[in-house]
């Protein structure tokens, strides 16, 4: 299966920064078998379209969970697909923790954004605390069923983003990652029969170039969504040419 890497930047750049990223990553980037995924914010998209390298794909950090109409500062999934967004991020955890969303709305979300041709990629895992408390699996199991509710397989991607490695420079350890993926991986084949195993399943938590190699070589690790390392076209590129060996 192809392997995704995708980069999450969050709310972060201005125009003139996203100009230099795109001059900066096309001179970093070099042809590769891994799919290749920017998702910027949504005003970003257009400009990089046009400017980044070809084989970059673009995608959206979120979508509506409403079709268009009077719905005050949201962006519709039809729109992030007129301006060229094949992917969607939904229910990032930023996303569960400051505006409150839950399973049934990340459902309705990755549903809409499915019926207007963008491929969800559905977040999930557990925090600290739960971990701790030996709940993980748990979680996870009800965020994955939960969220890919009348979704058929494989069209969305299940990216793995244990809380406490977000942003926290504190990655999972590559045989924790593949013994989370590997549930999953149980979870959709029993869901989904055959259909199952061409679910791609990526991790997210603090990828960097460093820490890559070991975790992308675990049998159910199909890429990464990368958040922080991914502002830095350089250090992204890396993790891109690491992943396609
Ligand atoms: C993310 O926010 O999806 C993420 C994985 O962030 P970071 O790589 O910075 O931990």
């Amino acid at each position: 299966m192809q392997r995704l890497i995708a980069g999450n930047w969050k709310m972060n750049k201005e125009m003139r920064q996203c100009k230099e990223y795109a001059e900066s990553f096309n001179a970093y980037f070099k042809e590769t078998m891994v799919e290749v995924l920017v998702c910027p914010p949504l005003p970003f998209v257009y400009y990089l379209a046009r400017h980044l390298h070809p084989l970059v794909k673009l995608g959206a950090q979120d979508v509506a969970a409403f079709e268009p109409g009077p719905y005050t500062g949201e962006i519709s999934a039809t729109m992030a697909r007129s301006v060229g967004c094949l992917y969607s991020i939904v229910g990032h955890s930023e996303r569960r923790k400051y505006f409150g969303e839950d399973d049934k709305l990340i459902n309705i979300k990755a549903r809409l954004a499915r019926q207007h041709a963008i491929t969800p990629i559905i977040c999930v895992g557990e925090t600290s605390a739960q971990r701790k408390a030996g709940k993980a699996k748990a979680i996870v199991k009800k965020q994955v069923l939960s969220c890919t509710n009348k979704l058929a397989a494989p069209s969305f991607v299940i990216a793995y983003e244990p809380l406490w490695a977000i942003g926290t420079g504190k990655n999972a350890a590559p045989e924790q990652a593949e013994d989370m993926h590997a549930f999953i991986r149980q979870l959709l084949t029993k869901k989904y029969k055959g259909k199952g195993k061409d679910v791609r399943i990526i991790y997210g938590g603090s990828v960097t170039p460093e820490n890559c190699v070991p975790l992308i070589r675990q049998k159910n690790v199909n890429g990464f969504l990368v958040g922080g390392v991914s502002l830095d076209a350089k250090r992204f590129c890396e993790i891109i040419a690491k992943c396609g060996m």
